[in-house]
């Protein structure tokens, strides 16, 4: 099998990413290049069914990665991207905030390696994004990379030479759980005054009375102020986030993604000068805050990633 796909390259490693949204399960085979990015050769998606609540859902995800295996392998393994929480030693779900039925405790990684026959890497969403745009995307090549994915909710994520930064518990690089008002709204966290309780798309939409962040976007390029006005604001806080995240860590790029890329330099402007105005410590003309390169694929271009990253042994340490 695999005639379908192009021919395997010198290494001949290939994983399969399967990428878990509300709406949509995208899935993508992708090849590790000695020396080079990770090239995408194949990709797909199906409706999740969300409704129809997990081991339908998870069964929806391993039917789409076998007709991607069948077509375009073999594979060594899988990564799913995930958009919540897990528990990264036995691969249990332990939060989604935005799938309906009961996640806890479900076991999507076992379901998903028994269904495929295939070992399972499981990664949130957002870290997902930060992989891929850092090894394939707008943040190839850096030093310290910060990516922010803008919708739903806030997503973000850290790599440090090349490698993404999980910290201690596996769960750093949550730029939008930053506080950035002191008693400001309550967040989906349990927190006050989160980047995201003031970033995320349905405030955006709320502040501009319109229906969808997308509308407030196009109303903002068409010169609207209110639309103009709630833009702002929301970068503005973002923009804070930021400049906390750029004096902590001092990254050479900053890569935004998610719905906002829509909005382009409206929202990249005002961010960009938050952050030179707040950032005293760190050169901050030297920072490239750019829009992500991947779009909607991205996330299952990055648990692809993880999972060529779980199969092969680690890169040497030093650049
Ligand atoms: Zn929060």
């Amino acid at each position: 099998m695999g005639e379908a796909g192009p021919p395997r390259g010198a290494a001949g490693v290939r994983a399969v990413g399967l990428d878990l949204g509300g709406t949509n399960i995208k899935g993508v085979v992708v090849e590790d290049v000695p020396g080079g990015a990770p090239m995408v050769v194949a990709s797909a998606s199906v409706p999740t069914d969300a409704a129809r609540g997990p081991d339908a859902v998870g069964e929806r995800m391993v039917g789409l990665g076998r007709d991607l295996v069948a077509a375009h392998g073999p594979v060594d393994g899988a990564g799913i991207g995930v958009p919540g929480l897990f528990d990264r030693d036995v691969g249990t779900i332990t939060l989604f905030p935005n799938l309906p039925g009961p996640w806890p405790g479900h076991p999507l990684r076992d379901q998903v390696a028994k269904g495929l026959g295939l070992p399972v890497a499981v990664i949130n969403d957002a870290r997902a994004f930060t992989l891929a745009e850092g090894r394939v995307g707008a943040g190839r090549g850096t030093h310290t990379l910060v990516c922010v994915t803008l919708g739903t909710g806030v997503g973000g994520g850290i790599m440090i030479d090349g490698r993404l930064h999980l910290g201690a518990w596996g769960v750093a690089g949550e730029l939008g759980h930053q506080t950035v008002v002191a008693d400001g709204p309550v967040c989906g966290c349990g927190n006050h005054g989160c980047a995201e309780a003031l970033a995320r798309a349905d405030v955006l939409a709320g502040l501009a009375g319109r229906a969808t962040a997308e509308e407030v976007y196009r109303g903002a390029a068409a010169g609207d102020p209110r639309c103009r006005a709630a833009v702002a604001s929301v970068a503005g806080y973002l923009g804070i986030a930021l400049a906390n995240t750029v004096t902590l860590l001092g990254p050479d790029r900053i890569v935004i993604g998610g719905g906002i890329a829509a909005a382009g330099e409206l929202v990249l402007g005002p961010i960009r000068a938050a952050v030179r105005t707040r950032v005293t410590l760190v050169p901050t003309d030297q920072i490239a805050v750019v829009p992500a390169a991947l779009g909607a694929s991205a996330g299952a271009i990055g648990a692809a990633v993880a999972a060529l990253d779980a199969a092969l042994p680690p890169a040497p340490s030093g650049r």
